[in-house]
């Protein structure tokens, strides 16, 4: 079967800067990557991270997409609809505490960076990022209600609860989360990954 190509994915229409360099988030070696590869693994400490300029060029909107990248965009298109319904919502309990909204906004696209450069499960992380401040009963019936799978329910109750292990990438990337949405008290951030580090450095997310 002949393989369909979409202009956007054939590398002899890119131009030179669509290779480039980036620092693996673990150990910072150079990784090369190029600008369709979703993810690569760092030569040196093996650490498996997401290209955080993936850009698929035709795939987002031409109608071969689904035989170019499939699995890519089944995955996109499964988790914008968990994501979304779950926020949708939360949204509705959280209506009379705005604020309360608009931190777990925020903490979704904190979860979104350290997901590209850490690993974690996308799924798992966003779900505890947007029930964080709800009840462990209420997350669980929410959950409940998407008919979200056993054990990814399990996971995401013991993000909410404390319980998950601490080498456990998504775990890591939700408490560094929780840790980057606190306001700055003057007293040092405990964070785990070096993303986080880094995130928080590069501005005053608490504030
Ligand atoms: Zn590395």
């Amino acid at each position: 079967m002949e393989q369909v190509k979409c202009p956007g994915q054939d590398t002899r229409f890119w131009k030179f800067d669509d290779i480039f360099t980036l620092e693996c988030p673990k150990c910072g070696a150079e990784i090369e990557f190029f600008k369709d590869d979703t993810r690569r693994r760092c030569a040196w400490c093996g650490h498996l991270f997401y290209n955080p300029k993936i850009e698929l060029g035709c795939a987002e909107w031409c109608q071969y997409a689904e035989k170019c990248v499939p699995e890519l965009v089944a995955e996109r298109k499964a988790m914008a609809t968990f994501k979304e319904r779950l926020a949708g919502l939360v949204k509705a309990r959280l209506a009379d505490d705005p604020v309360a909204w608009k931190q777990t906004d925020k903490g979704l696209n904190l979860a979104m960076d350290l997901l590209k450069a850490e690993g974690g499960d996308p799924k798992v992380v966003f779900a505890a990022v947007l029930l964080h401040r709800l009840d462990v009963a209420q997350a669980r019936e929410l959950l409940l209600s998407l008919e979200t799978e056993p054990e990814i329910t399990e996971a995401v109750v013991a993000l909410l609860t404390g319980t998950c292990e601490a080498n456990d990438p998504s775990c890591q990337i939700f408490r560094d989360t929780l840790q980057l949405l606190k306001p700055d008290s003057g007293t040092a951030k405990q964070l785990v990954t070096r993303t986080a580090r880094r995130l928080a450095e590069a501005q005053p997310v608490g504030t």
